[in-house]
């Protein structure tokens, strides 16, 4: 079973604002050490395991179906 991993990050990912700790700090000088929230995708069975607020990119990272335009109701306020 094919399982993708959408986040490694804490619970604020990183790198976390105002840190200074060794990892942010090198966050934020090279994009490949940026991690978001965790979650986990499994295509196979369509479950989405501890969504988090970055969901809307980990979605659009697997090319999720039901992010295309139209799938969702505008905004009302
Ligand atoms: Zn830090």
């Amino acid at each position: 079973m094919r399982v993708i991993l959408l986040g490694s990050g804490s619970y604020s990912g990183t790198p976390k604002v105002l840190c200074e700790c060794e990892n942010c700090s090198r966050a934020r000088r090279f994009p490949q050490y940026r991690r978001t929230r965790f979650s986990m995708y499994i295509p196979q069975i369509n479950v989405l395991i501890d969504p988090s607020p970055d969901l809307y990119y980990h979605m659009s990272y697997v090319n999720y179906p039901a992010l295309s335009e139209g799938d969702f109701p505008p905004d009302e306020l």
